[in-house]
């Protein structure tokens, strides 16, 4: 086995590396759970998780992965028969819409090429096609993870608005929230899903719903059974910062301190940072010859880059000989792109030198594997990020104040 000295490179579009600060807060003695501190760090968190949506309504906080959070948006709002609307960007929205599948929902599916995020304008179509409000909810995925897509989401509610239809929006932003701009209440949202391991910088274990009044109002009618993921169950203890069953009290620890640097940042702060090592990574890859994966320049995700390997090479034994030679992880192709393409993840605890790193393994592992690419890739991404962050003080000095 390779034997590496120095820290492992993961850059993987989640999990996200966990900044020393987050594995600090989290090396805590274990409390009761129905003690009065713990009802403190509950409060804090409950109400700080709200700023990161950019929301005023109640987030819900399981002890899960992503798809769990996933699981408690369909159950709480929706029955078997019930007709939503769903957009195939990806293999995340494929995963959703078999899990909703599975759950007696009748999933229109809109199909897509893999290489672009939702086109509001054909939501728009199939909404207004529906005079009869058949459809339930529009469910589409933020940023999409498998290839690089970040879809639209202002504009996927400005669609429904104008057609002035009653279906929910739910939106996972998985591996959105807290890296690509995300506005729960001015977007109108009813149910956002997240979790823990991508933007929010925590080791896995943690899933979010932000949940609207209207998206509330339905669950409390709707009869669907369920029992581990019930909203009201949750917010009935949440009230008072407690959970109604045992919360992963110390990730919990880790999300107080995440939210923290966060908003120290502050978030706009937080999205610049993504955006402009996400052109940085694009500038390499421009260079080097080969091909990003999505092809709507709108849609560029600011979370992770998917890079097609020239053809008759594989990515996943390019992506091994990263990792042997360089100690690096990369993304690997999912289902429908298993093989054809690598991700870079530039998401979480992620900077200038972290991201010129990565990029250098990828350059050097490109040498390593002959895949045929144009040297200097990483000169490339060096010269956009030498350029000073637009109208502000070099970084370090942002950092401060
Ligand atoms: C990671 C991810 C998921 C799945 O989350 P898990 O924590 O693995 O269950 C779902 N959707 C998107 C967009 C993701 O990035």
């Amino acid at each position: 086995m390779t034997r590496h000295q120095g820290r492992h490179f993961l850059h993987i579009p989640g999990p996200s590396p966990v900044p020393e600060r987050v594995l600090r807060a989290m090396d805590m003695p274990v409390i009761d759970h129905r003690s009065a501190e713990f009802a403190e760090l509950g409060k804090t968190v409950l109400q700080g998780a709200k700023a990161i949506f950019k929301t005023a309504n109640p987030v819900i906080i399981y002890p899960s992965s992503g798809t769990g959070a996933w699981e408690a948006a369909i159950v709480n709002t929706l029955s078997p028969g019930d007709k939503v609307l769903m957009v195939e960007t990806g293999h995340f929205a494929t995963l959703w819409q078999q899990m909703a599948a599975r759950w007696g929902i009748e999933v229109d599916f809109i199909p897509g090429d893999w290489r672009r995020g939702v086109d509001p304008a054909v939501i728009e179509e199939k909404l207004t096609a529906d005079t009869a409000h058949q459809l339930k909810a529009v469910m589409v995925v933020h940023n999409e993870t498998s290839t690089g897509a970040t879809s639209r989401i202002g504009e996927v509610r400005a669609a429904m608005d104008r057609v002035g239809h009653p279906a929910l929006l739910m939106v996972d932003t998985i591996s959105g929230l807290a890296s690509a701009d995300f506005r729960f209440d001015e977007w109108k949202v009813d149910v956002a899903v997240s979790c823990s391991q991508k933007g929010f910088m925590l080791p896995p274990g943690l899933g979010f719903n932000a949940i609207s009044d209207k998206a509330r109002a339905v669950a409390k009618t709707n009869k669907m059974p369920r029992s581990f993921w019930d909203w009201e169950d949750m917010l009935k203890l949440n009230a008072n910062g407690f959970f109604p069953y045992t919360p992963a009290t110390n990730l919990l620890y880790g999300l107080r301190e995440a939210i923290a640097m966060l908003l120290e940042e502050g978030l706009d702060d937080v999205f610049a940072r993504h955006q402009r090592l996400a052109a940085a990574t694009r500038a390499a890859v421009d260079h080097w010859g080969l091909e990003v994966l999505c092809q709507e320049p709108k849609d560029f995700s600011p979370v992770l880059t998917a890079v097609l390997m020239p053809p008759g090479h594989d990515a996943d034994q390019f992506r091994q000989i990263v990792l042997d030679n360089f100690n690096m992880s990369l993304g690997s192709g999912l289902s429908k792109v298993a093989g054809k393409v690598f991700r870079i993840g530039h998401l979480g605890e992620c900077n200038e030198l972290t991201l010129m790193a990565a990029l250098s393994g990828v350059e050097m592992g490109l040498r390593v594997a002959g895949v045929p690419h144009r040297a200097g890739g990483v000169d490339a991404a060096m010269t956009l990020l030498e350029q000073p962050l637009p109208g502000n003080a070099p970084r370090h000095l942002a950092v401060v104040k």
